[in-house]
């Protein structure tokens, strides 16, 4: 039976994240996480919910992108029991301190964690100075990514890569221009003999875009992002390309609410596609999920498969309220500061 959408709400949620340098990196230096947040309202009741991730200003434009790319419902049937294996992004932002950086990694380590990334690209001395540190603390066995956010040329990223190789990263993430793939191929050929990968696809937009990346041999790990690409279909394009080139997919997420969207794709991937977990972890980050109604579940550091219906967007009522810009108690109080 057809029914009828007969309300659509949009609302700017932000949360001021820079206050304490979470999300922080080498472009991002005081990103205060939002989100585009949509309602629709059928008449029968029922409600669809969707969001797109942005930092702060970018829900000027997100406000319209939204309600095209994330209210198509996804639901897995299927659950795995032991979950998907995820890594994390919250020990080592760029703007914490040594000392936060070792107290995060050693609460992580206790947790079950063995798959961490850690923000480069700012200064060459300083990365290879936090990298070694969190290198050691991690031990040898464990995983260590890094991530650039697109801060670097092709010479230059190849050039300061190559000094991190000591730390054995399993890959460099955005190391240039996020639209550069022919770029993104030479520093993938460049850094191919010191065991190091090229993640991205983060910033990319449509399946032609990973198509050409694909071609090219321009990454070795395909980042899917459940908001920048428009809808769970435009995602399911990637996920079949990338099983066609054989690369593994290792999404995105983090941000506001990326984690509750991205894991109904990587397990959609796992169940229905690839099959494979060799080289495959989705991103997680620590923050900001008791803003929803279904928070996504962490168990020793995997992706426990949601059980509610639904594609775990939906925020709750209070926490929309309270952190709507510019008029919710948490802004009024930043703004009159
Ligand atoms: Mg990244």
């Amino acid at each position: 039976m057809l029914h009828k959408i007969i309300n659509l709400t949009v609302r700017d949620v932000r949360f001021p994240t820079s206050l304490e340098q979470h999300g922080s990196d080498a472009m991002h230096t005081d990103p205060d996480y939002s989100a585009a947040y949509v309602v629709l309202d059928t008449d029968c009741g029922l409600k669809g919910f969707g969001l797109t991730f942005t930092l702060g200003k970018g829900t000027e434009i997100g406000k319209i992108y939204t309600g095209v790319a994330n209210c198509l419902e996804v639901t897995i049937d299927q659950m795995l029991k032991e979950g998907y294996p995820a890594y994390t992004t919250s020990c080592a932002w760029l703007g914490y301190s040594d000392q936060q950086l070792k107290q995060l990694c050693s609460d992580a380590l206790k947790s079950g964690w063995t798959r961490f990334k850690v923000k480069v690209g700012a200064d060459l001395e300083d990365d290879i100075r936090r990298c070694c540190l969190i290198r050691q603390m991690i031990g040898p066995s464990s995983t260590l990514m890094i991530d650039a956010n697109q801060r670097w040329d092709v010479a230059e990223a190849i050039s300061w890569v190559s000094r991190l190789a000591e730390v054995k990263p399993l890959w460099i993430e955005e190391p240039t221009s996020p639209d550069d793939i022919l770029g993104h191929a030479a520093i993938s050929k460049a850094l191919a003999p010191l065991g190091i990968g090229v993640a991205t696809g983060e910033q990319c937009h449509n399946r032609v875009m990973f198509k050409q990346f694909l071609q090219a041999s321009a990454l070795q790990f395909v980042q899917i992002d459940s908001c920048r690409l428009g809808s769970v279909n435009e995602n399911l394009a990637v996920l079949l390309m990338a099983h066609k080139f054989q690369v593994p997919v290792c999404p995105h997420a983090g941000g506001v609410g990326l984690c509750e969207l991205v894991q109904h794709l990587i397990l959609f991937d796992y169940i229905c596609v690839s099959a494979d977990l060799r080289n495959r972890m989705c991103e997680y980050v620590d923050h900001l999920h008791e803003h929803f109604t279904s928070p996504a579940v962490i168990q020793d550091a995997h992706y426990m498969p949601p059980k509610d219906p639904g594609y775990s967007c939906e925020m709750l009522e209070a926490s929309v309220n309270r952190h709507e810009y510019p008029e919710g108690d948490i802004w009024k109080l930043e703004i009159n500061k």
